[in-house]
């Protein structure tokens, strides 16, 4: 189904939509630019995406949390994807919370933002410490 993307449907990833489904929240700074790096990667396929054709993707790629089958094999669908890194960064970017993105799980990526929070807090911290010493 052509509207039907990336994760099934919450973003249409779908080259004709090329903008979030109304009713969602606007984008702007980063993940507006990671949308349009997303469609642009999308515009490059010669077909449809994975995510877009399987006939279960509804239930694979927006599973419920916990899911984590149904999840992987959502995942597994993804990994030949081309857009696959701009899929992945639009969902860090947003950040998106639910459902597989760029073959990655939704505690997965929750992991990844967690960890670069931390380092940005702890860069920050390093930060007003030199300014202290200097
Ligand atoms: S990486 Fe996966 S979720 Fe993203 S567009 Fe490709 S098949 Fe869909």
């Amino acid at each position: 189904m052509a509207t039907r993307g990336g994760p099934g449907g919450r973003w249409p990833t779908a080259a004709p939509q090329r903008k979030p489904l109304s009713g969602l929240p606007s984008l702007d700074g980063p993940a507006l630019a990671a949308w349009h790096a997303l469609c642009e990667a999308l515009d490059r396929l010669d077909g449809p995406t994975a995510c877009q054709v399987h006939p279960d993707a509804h239930r694979l790629w927006l599973a419920e949390p916990g899911d984590e089958v149904a999840q992987q094999r959502a995942a597994d669908g993804c990994a030949a994807c081309p857009a696959r890194q701009a899929c992945l960064d639009f969902a860090l970017a947003v950040p998106e919370r639910f459902g597989v993105w760029g073959g990655v799980l939704p505690r997965e990526r929750a992991k990844r933002l967690q960890a670069e929070e931390q380092a940005a807090k702890e860069a920050r911290r390093e930060g007003v410490e030199s300014e202290f010493v200097a």
